[in-house]
């Protein structure tokens, strides 16, 4: 999933994501909710409406936001307060406050509100955070449920949202096993793996997802949040994880770097000046079908705005081509007949 943070995938356009054949965005209800604000978003009629998007729209919880760019936050058993990073004006979110948050954004996917658990913690610390994420989970789909028929449009076949449950513990193998079971007897409609990529080496994120994956229900979305390398979302989308969301592919591009089948590049390297190539020549993304990895760095040096645009694209394609891979094989290897279905 590409990630719209502010009801945009940053530098391009909605018809472009639509052409890379991006079925799902993610958009940050913390962002939404201090602007525009997600009242003005609900009258709108929701931010599929707002931002022109027909396809799927997954909403996080405003947790993790809260927590990475707030210092002065408290957080308590009912939520967390914190200072927003625009105008320094006050704000509490709490399980319920982020589900109304998100039923008013309209997502079709929305997040029970959770503490991303930082990396290092102790175990204390794990457990502690751990033991509010378990009571916020209870608390938002209960909201959740009671509340998800309040859409920001007139739906005659109720309410068609779902709810996902967030697996933390830290790097606590029993934590996060103790965590998903919990959840799985919650009845979430799909479930993900929070906390990781937070500075982790990398085996521990791969352990742990090996840990949690096979006791996620294998018939619901099985999900890991903030991940990763295109190496990364390759191999765990081949261990069964379902969905994935990272900045990497849009944020790196807007700083000069290309994921490309010979690896990464950054186009920002004087060795590319003259270089007439397109940046990956086994990529067909309208980008790499029409520009040079010179004209590339030239925008790049020049500052210009296309600059950004033409680099997520290309990147966003890599991704997405990726996963279209790993689904074409996953089809072929467990194919079935029709008359199997
Ligand atoms: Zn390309």
């Amino acid at each position: 999933m590409p990630v719209g943070t502010q009801g945009t995938v940053k530098a391009v356009a909605q018809d472009v994501l639509e052409s890379l054949g991006a079925e799902i965005i993610l958009g940050n209800t913390y962002h939404l909710y201090l602007r525009p604000g997600h009242q003005s978003i609900r009258r709108i009629g929701g931010l599929h409406k707002f931002m022109s998007w027909p396809r799927a729209l997954l909403t996080d919880s405003g947790g993790f936001q809260v927590f990475s760019l707030n210092a002065l936050r408290k957080v308590t058993d009912d939520g967390v307060r914190f200072r927003s990073h625009l105008d320094g004006s006050s704000h509490s979110f709490t399980p319920e406050h982020s589900v109304d948050v998100q039923i008013a954004l309209g997502a079709d996917i929305l997040m029970a509100f959770d503490e991303c658990t930082e990396y290092p913690a102790d175990r204390t610390r794990a457990q502690e955070s751990l033991r509010l994420t378990m009571a916020w989970a209870r608390r938002s789909l209960d909201h959740f449920r009671a509340h998800c028929h309040e859409v920001p449009w007139f739906d005659p076949k109720g309410c068609c949202m779902q709810c996902f449950g967030i697996v933390q513990g830290g790097m606590y193998r029993d934590l996060r096993r103790a965590c998903a079971e919990r959840l799985i007897e919650m009845d979430f409609d799909g479930y993900a793996i929070g906390g990781l990529s937070v500075g982790e080496p990398r085996e521990l994120t791969l352990e742990m997802i090996a840990e949690v994956l096979p006791l996620l229900p294998k018939n619901k979305p099985r999900y890991v949040m903030g991940v990763g390398y295109p190496d990364e979302i390759e191999q765990y989308a081949r261990m069964g994880v379902d969905m994935m969301d990272c900045v990497l592919p849009t944020r790196a591009a807007r700083h000069a770097l290309l994921f490309t089948s010979e690896g990464r590049l950054n186009i920002k390297n004087k060795q590319y000046a003259e270089d007439q190539n397109p940046p990956d020549p086994a990529c067909d993304c309208p980008v790499c079908r029409r520009y040079s990895r010179a004209y590339l760095r030239h925008l790049m040096q020049a500052s210009e705005a296309l600059s950004g645009t033409l680099n997520t694209i290309h990147n966003l394609a890599y991704y997405l081509g990726i996963m279209q891979r790993v689904r074409t094989s996953l089809e072929s290897k467990f194919a079935v007949s029709p008359s199997d279905r």
